[in-house]
């Protein structure tokens, strides 16, 4: 079922809500012995739990569900019946729909917890009533929710594609390059900037192949595909700890096709291997 995001319930919502709860990027989810799966909890069942919910609001429907997103006030200890999972960890194991909604309210819920106080003048800011923003009282400064664009880009020569390990990755995967986009910069330019800075290599050909909502916490991937132009490989030894050139036949740990590095390499498999 698909989630369709949204900032004010409909009255065709007549089923009991879901609630997408959040601490510090852990979703609360029920735990309840004999029931299968992941279950996120609705509204009557934390009522009965006893936690305490804040920053709650109306993130959009799934069907006939309302779902929303709050934020645990006081003792962050879930009661029996529940526990605080890690989103990131969650990814594989919730539905399509629950995912989009879960990335939705993490999202919202962390950009409510970092903007309390005006940035121009320090007063205590408020919910703007005619849409999803904040404002202050003292001096009119308004505050979107925020999304941070990065690009991520499967550069090619010929049928090999450049993968590069990253010095903090948690996970030993080889994968796409990427970085955030800087101020008053095209997703383009970023796209040769950062392959150029990270492995000293110019690319041409840049095309757009897709995007996705990365919720750890705002980020919003831009995919492109782009051709080898000139150089050769050079790691930015801050950035990376090793790059090279793969193909199809022999590459190394990748990350899953639910992200779109994924999508990216998966793609070049298909459609560029043997040119
Ligand atoms: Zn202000």
């Amino acid at each position: 079922m698909d989630f369709i995001p949204g900032t004010k319930p409909e009255a065709n919502l007549a089923e009991p809500g879901l609630w997408f709860v959040f601490d510090n990027g852990r979703l609360l989810i029920k735990t309840r012995r004999g029931e299968q799966g992941l279950i996120i909890p609705a509204g009557r069942e934390l009522e009965e739990s006893g936690i305490t919910l804040t920053r709650k609001q109306f993130i959009g429907s799934l069907g006939k569900r309302p779902c929303y997103a709050a934020a645990i006030e006081g003792d962050k200890t879930p009661p029996g019946g529940f526990a605080l999972k890690p989103l990131l960890t969650l990814l594989t194991q919730l539905d399509e729909g629950l995912i989009w909604a879960a990335g939705r309210a993490n999202q919202l819920i962390h950009w409510e917890q970092a903007h309390n106080y005006c940035g121009a003048c320090g007063s205590r800011i408020e919910d703007k009533a005619d849409e999803q923003a904040k404002i202050c009282p003292q001096c009119g400064l308004v505050n979107y929710p925020r999304v941070t664009p990065a690009v991520i880009a499967a550069v090619m020569k010929n049928d090999q594609i450049l993968l590069a390990r990253n010095n903090q990755a948690r996970v030993p995967y080889y994968s796409v390059l990427a970085g955030f986009v800087e101020p008053n910069e095209t997703l383009e330019e970023c796209v040769r900037r950062e392959v150029k800075e990270e492995v000293g290599i110019v690319v041409e050909n840049i095309r757009y192949f897709g995007s996705q909502p990365w919720p750890f916490p705002n980020s919003l991937m831009i995919g492109f595909t782009a051709e080898y132009a000139a150089g050769e490989i050079q790691i930015d030894s801050e950035e990376l700890s090793d790059a090279g050139w793969f193909d199809k036949d022999s590459l190394p740990r990748i990350p899953p096709p639910l992200s779109i590095a994924g999508q990216l390499i998966e793609w070049f498999v298909k459609n560029r291997s043997g040119v």
